[in-house]
């Protein structure tokens, strides 16, 4: 399926990124295992729950920071560079595909980034380094030096709206796909979710690569439950045979 696709779109989320030493929210022994997510309205609502989320944050980035782009994300960049996957359109926050050599603008992040934060009411940019000098000197979640208003990592949480232009491309990426691949994702989140749904309502094949059953198997025309490094390096290994 790969060898015949010429614009295929790949979706990613937090198992892709398990090779990298960065673990996923909902496997056993996951983050949200131990720590109830929080939802936008909560953060906004205390700021206690604000200092909270940040100092969750701020453990997370550490792993992030020292993570390395994977076997999944290498073959990913070479299945681009070969001509058969166009976009990729992630759930992760990570930045791996972008360090794995893949351009910027065939990266769809659709739960944002989290290289930085964000003013939530003016929408000025500040750098996490700061955030985290701020809480270490002042004990106070940090606010706007524009504005006073209230600053968040520039990733989405649950009850937080989707970013507009990122859905608006990753809807278009997937209506133009010849192939839709899902991996490492539970596809239990939604929004995100719903593109693979509209891959399929297009009558784009689906194939879902992940570690265990997800939500849509049953829409995938082939599923994979297996690591996903191993796999699409058997891909690219047999790509390059041909
Ligand atoms: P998710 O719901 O997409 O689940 C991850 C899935 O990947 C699980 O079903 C798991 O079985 C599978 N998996 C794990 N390792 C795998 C591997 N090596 N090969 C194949 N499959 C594998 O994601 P989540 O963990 O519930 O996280 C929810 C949200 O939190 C994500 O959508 C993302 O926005 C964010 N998050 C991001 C990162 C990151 O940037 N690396 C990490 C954790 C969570």
């Amino acid at each position: 399926m790969v060898q015949r696709a010429r614009s295929a779109v790949v979706f990613t989320g937090a198992g892709i990124s398990t090779e990298c030493g960065i673990p996923d929210f909902r496997s056993p022994g996951g983050f949200w295992t131990r720590y109830k997510p929080i939802d936008y309205s909560e953060f906004l609502a205390s700021e206690d729950t604000r200092l909270e989320a940040w100092r969750r944050f701020l453990m997370i980035r550490e792993t992030i920071a020292r993570a390395e782009p994977g076997p999944s994300h290498r073959a990913l960049a070479r299945l681009m560079d070969m001509g058969h996957v166009t976009s990729v359109i992630t759930q992760n926050i990570d930045g791996l595909h972008e360090a794995s050599g893949i351009a910027a603008d065939r990266i769809i992040e659709i739960h944002g980034n989290g290289t930085y934060a964000k003013c939530l009411s003016c929408g000025l940019r500040h750098e996490i380094d700061w955030v985290s000098e701020v809480i270490g000197e002042t004990g106070r979640a940090p606010a706007c030096t524009g504005c006073g208003g209230i600053v968040k990592s520039a990733t989405i949480s649950f009850g937080q709206a989707m970013p507009e232009q990122e859905m608006a491309d990753a809807k278009a990426a997937t209506l133009n796909a010849d192939l839709f691949i899902s991996i490492g994702s539970s596809l239990q989140v939604f929004p995100a979710a719903g593109l693979p749904v509209l891959a399929k309502q297009n009558r784009t094949p689906l194939v879902i690569l992940n570690r265990e059953a997800t939500g849509l198997d049953g829409l995938a025309d082939l599923v994979i439950n297996a690591e996903s490094g191993p796999v699409l390096a058997a891909v690219t290994a047999r790509l390059d045979r041909l």
